[in-house]
């Protein structure tokens, strides 16, 4: 069964004229859209999917990132998409993420890491509902 994923290329991955590059690795990968969006994120938005965060010592400079600029959010489709997608995205950190991976190509930074991916389907379907309504996805 094939299950989602959510996902936001980061602000950098905006700036630097990435949108294109990644969008198209995540095809390839087989990755089906269900839904997409260009936005912001608010100081608050960027708090609330971060909360679990709100302790690190990180936490104030990943919020300035997050929201220093639009962002491309969207909810992708796949078998084993949680798993799948986290493998083609690599580790948090770009010096440790695997050759060919998106944060491989794109990353430059532990922090300024290109693009989020969820981390279990119980993440996945709250991150989606948390920039999507229901009939802004198509499954
Ligand atoms: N982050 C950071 N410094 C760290 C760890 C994480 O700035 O030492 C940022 C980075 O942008 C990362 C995000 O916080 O993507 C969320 O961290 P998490 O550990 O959940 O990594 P992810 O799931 O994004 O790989
Ligand atoms: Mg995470």
């Amino acid at each position: 069964m094939k299950n989602i994923t959510f996902t936001m290329l980061k602000p950098d991955s905006v700036s630097k004229g990435n949108i294109g590059k990644i969008i198209d690795k995540i095809i390839q990968d087989g990755f089906e859209i269900v839904a997409m969006k260009y936005t912001r994120l608010s100081i608050e938005d960027a708090s609330e999917f971060y909360s679990i965060h709100s302790e690190r010592p990180f936490f104030g400079d990943l919020i300035s990132y997050m929201t220093g600029g639009p962002i491309v959010a969207a909810v992708l489709k796949k078998e084993n998409a949680v798993e799948d997608f986290r493998k083609l995205i690599g580790s948090t950190n770009p010096l440790e993420a695997e050759k060919g991976t998106i944060r491989n190509l794109f990353a430059d930074s532990i922090s300024e890491n290109a693009i989020h991916g969820s981390d279990s389907d119980e993440n996945a379907i709250i991150e989606s509902s948390f920039l999507f309504e229901k009939d802004e996805m198509f499954q």
